[in-house]
């Protein structure tokens, strides 16, 4: 899959602060906020601050400080949210066409406040 990043996308503009967004937490390398249109009642998106459009190419081309960073800060989420001692979440990221991938900037979904139902349709 090309990684050809689209700096207009619309989390490259949250980042800019051209769009405002409902902040959960920020760190130096990482953004966490509230899904605009959320499908649970807990629904936060964790994205990078660096231009990547999909988790492979975030895992591959990211530096370890920022992978430590994102993936500490999608844990402290989880547990500001009280899902992580709690019922439990889905932590997912889409990617590309096939899987459905609405904003090419990479984002984890956590979802949780409600049973999630089974993680993919069967075709
Ligand atoms: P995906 O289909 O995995 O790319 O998911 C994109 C997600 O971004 C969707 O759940 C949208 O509701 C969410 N989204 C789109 N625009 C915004 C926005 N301005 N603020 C917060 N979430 C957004």
């Amino acid at each position: 899959m090309a990684h050809t990043y689209d700096p207009q996308n619309i989390f490259a503009r949250i980042l800019r602060g051209e769009i405002p967004n409902k902040t959960v937490l920020e760190t130096q390398h990482t953004l966490a906020f509230h899904d605009i249109n959320p499908a649970a009642p807990v629904h936060v998106l964790v994205i990078p601050k660096g231009p990547y459009v999909t988790f492979d190419h975030f895992a591959a081309d990211a530096s370890a400080e920022e992978i430590v960073d994102f993936h500490r800060t999608a844990a402290s989420v989880c547990a500001m949210l009280g899902i992580a001692a709690g019922d439990g979440y889905r932590a997912i990221t889409n990617a590309g066409v096939h899987g459905m991938q609405e904003v090419p900037h990479y984002h984890l979904h956590i979802l949780g406040g409600r049973v999630l139902g089974r993680l993919v349709e069967r075709a």
